[in-house]
This record gives structure tokens, sequence and C-alpha cells, in this order.
């Protein structure tokens, strides 16, 4: 069980870096961060609220009815994240993908999916993916109106098909039909290829993996198993709860027979693998085992609009104050672009040099994972 350690008024959230712009001129672009990796890739946390309280991310203990979340007023409004996002976009973003907390709990989302599909004609003309992930407990209802508003795919976070286990794992007593028919909701308005996350505690619902894998061959949507990991400082992160991808991959090409596939694009974070028989694929993301930083492009923008470099990041940078101070574009623009091109962090290859026993982690407090979005 994880303990209360942290401190409900400035939490979560480790410390922000003041940002001034060093040139109100720098011209958007490309950019490469000190070990020459592009961004190509921002994940927008659009809430830090949840109605899931998986223990693994928002676990009760902590986030308990006393427990503050952010004002309002402290959140980005849809035009503030528009705005920054055409920064993005300007930059070198292909992807984008909102999150949280439950992002579905936004109120009026579908607006903000409509700003974020016009960028689209923003860039230097390559295709900008527009996805979402969500814990799929208001899908049913919300898939159509995300449909027309322009979002391409969805990811929908799924951690069994038992409704006791799924029930354990999201703690809020929510039942898996309702997730069910949200992911057949967004397939039958086409927000696919559909993918559905399932994050591994080993002994907590482990022994869902194989029927997952035998519900969703078949389907079309690919199911990717994701090894717990050590984000944030309230979930009690045990090595000894972590199942690697490789004994996930074992167990179900021990039913059905699996081969590997290559990499679509640089910067996948999900292994493949193909069923032999042709009934589809799965994914395996091996976060703890095996790190993928050296070609991870990857930023995230905070609830309340800090740019965090990495999941496990100890401090972000205030992109709000700027917006809510009257910057220019061109200085915005120029705030991130030096920020991306000072860029050093690989926190899960630090973890993996630092031992063959990957708890023995570089040490600080963890950004929340809810606040920053996965
Ligand atoms: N609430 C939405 C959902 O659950 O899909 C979006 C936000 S959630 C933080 C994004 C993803 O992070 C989910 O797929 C979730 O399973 C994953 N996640 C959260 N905590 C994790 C952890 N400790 N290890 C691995 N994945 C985690
Ligand atoms: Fe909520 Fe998603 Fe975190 Fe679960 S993983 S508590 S659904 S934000
Ligand atoms: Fe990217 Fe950080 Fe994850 Fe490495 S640990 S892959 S740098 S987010």
């Amino acid at each position: 069980m994880a303990d209360k350690v942290i401190p409900l008024a400035d939490h979560r959230y480790a410390s922000s870096v003041p940002l001034v712009p060093a040139q109100s001129t720098a011209p958007t672009g490309l950019l490469a961060d000190t070990l020459g990796r592009p961004l190509r890739d921002l994940r927008i946390s659009v809430t830090d609220r949840c109605n899931f309280r998986c223990s693994y991310c928002m676990p009760k203990e902590v986030f308990d009815k006393h427990y503050e979340f952010l004002p309002h007023s402290s959140l980005l409004s849809f035009e503030e994240i528009a705005r920054l996002a055409r920064q993005f976009v300007a930059h070198g973003v292909r992807k984008i993908r909102l999150t949280g907390g439950e992002p579905l709990l936004r109120k009026n989302l579908e607006r903000l999916v409509e700003m974020l599909a016009a960028l689209r004609t923003a860039g230097d003309g390559l295709p900008l993916d527009l996805t979402l992930t969500t814990n799929g407990s208001v899908l049913a209802r919300k898939a159509q109106a995300l449909k027309d508003a322009g979002l391409q795919r969805i990811t929908v976070s799924l951690d069994a098909l038992d409704d006791a286990v799924f029930r354990r794992m999201n703690d809020a007593d929510f039942p898996v039909a309702d997730v069910l028919a949200g992911i057949e909701a967004a397939q039958r308005v086409g927000l696919g290829p559909i993918k559905i996350n399932m994050v591994v505690k080993r002994g907590t619902n482990d022994d869902q993996i194989v029927a997952m894998a035998r519900h969703f061959r078949h389907s079309g949507a690919v199911l990717r198993f994701i090894e717990y990991m050590d984000v944030g400082a309230t979930n009690g992160w045990r090595m000894d709860e972590v199942l690697p991808s490789a004994e996930v991959v074992a167990r179900i090409a021990a039913e059905f027979p699996l081969q590997p596939l290559g990499a679509q694009q640089p910067g996948e974070t999900a292994q493949r693998w193909r069923y032999a028989d042709g009934a589809g694929e799965i994914g395996v993301i091996s976060s703890v085992t095996q790190a993928f930083c050296h070609d991870c492009n990857r930023a995230r923008l905070s609830t309340e609009g800090k740019l965090y470099l990495c999941l496990f990041a100890h401090r972000g940078h205030d992109l709000r104050a700027l917006l809510r101070e009257g910057r220019s574009d061109a200085e915005i623009a120029a705030a991130i672009g030096g920020v991306w091109n000072r860029r050093a962090d690989r926190y899960s290859e630090l973890r993996s040099e630092a031992g063959a026993d990957p708890s023995s982690a570089p040490a600080g407090r963890r950004v929340e994972m809810h606040y920053i979005g996965g």
C-alpha cells in the first residue's frame, strides 16, 4: 500500500523552472535535443481529475476526498492549449495525444478536439496525428461527438476482462461491461484502429493476459501490454510487481504463436508482434526492462501548462506564465525551442545503468502521471 507521503498543497508536482525566453525572434523549425532527438510527439493533460483510482496511478489512500485537485483557473483554457499546440506543430510535432487524468471528464472536450484538428494544416504539410487516451468509462456516449470533431484514433486503457479483477484494478467499483461498450462504440464510429492498453501488475491482473489476448484477436484492435512503471511518488512501486514483457510474450505465444514485427517509425514505444495465424497484432511496452530513451521524441504539457521533457521529470517549464504575461508567439516558440535544445533526459536508461535491479533508480520526487499524462 502507498504511504501518504505527499503534502497536499504543493505536491505532486515538483517545481517549475521560471521560463524567460532568451530572444523573441528565434524561428520555429525542427529541433534536436542534446542527444540529437527531434520533438515529434506532444501529450497534453487536459485535467488532473479522474473517476478511477487505479492503484498504480492514483492510489485511493492518497487521492481521497481531502485531496486538492487544481482549481479551474489554473487549468489551461482550450484557447491556450491550441495556441501552444500550434507552436509545437511548427517545431515538428506530428502527433498530439490528449490525456489526463481522465480527459473525457473535461467539459466540452470535443471543442478542443475541433481546434486541434484545425492544426492539421498549420505544420509543414506533413500529417498530424490526433488521438486520445481514455479509461473508456464514458466513451460509449462520447465516441460519435469525438469522431465528428475530428479525432482520428483512440487508445482505451483496460486492465482486465474479468469484472471482479477489473473493479479491483480501477478501485472505483466500475464495471468492465461499460468500458467494453465504449470500445465497441469507438469501433462503430470509426475511431480506429483502436489500441487497448493493459498495465500488468504481477499477482494482481497477470492472470488476465491470455484472456485479453484471446478476446481482442480478430477484433482489429491492437492490445498493448505495459510494464508497471515507477512513475510519480505515490504508487508504492516495487520491482517484484513488474512482470517483464518477455514473460507476457512467452505466455501468449504458448497459446497463440507469435512472430516479431519491425518498428513502424522511430520513437515508437511498443515492440510489435503478430499472430502467426493472421489474427492481428499485439505490442509490449517495456519501459522498465528495456529502456527506449535513445529515440524518445515525446514532450508533455501538464494540466496547468508546464512543459515536461520526461515522464520521470522533477521539474516543468512554465509556459502558462508566458501566455498569461502576454508574450508573443515568437517568444513562446523561442522558449519551447530553447528548452528542447537543452534536453538531456533519459531516466529509464539511467535507471537500467544504475544496476541490474531497476529499483536502484535515480532519486528525487517525480511528477505524478495523472498530472502530466501518460
Ligand atoms: N485516464 C486515462 C487512461 O487511463 O487511459 C488517461 C491517463 S492515464 C495516466 C494514461 C496511461 O497511463 C494509461 O494507459 C495507464 O494505464 C497508464 N499508466 C498510469 N500509471 C501507470 C504506471 N504506474 N505504469 C504503467 N502505466 C501507467
Ligand atoms: Fe485515472 Fe487513467 Fe490514472 Fe487510472 S490510469 S487513475 S484511469 S488517470
Ligand atoms: Fe522518454 Fe523519459 Fe521515458 Fe526515457 S524515461 S523514454 S526520456 S519519457
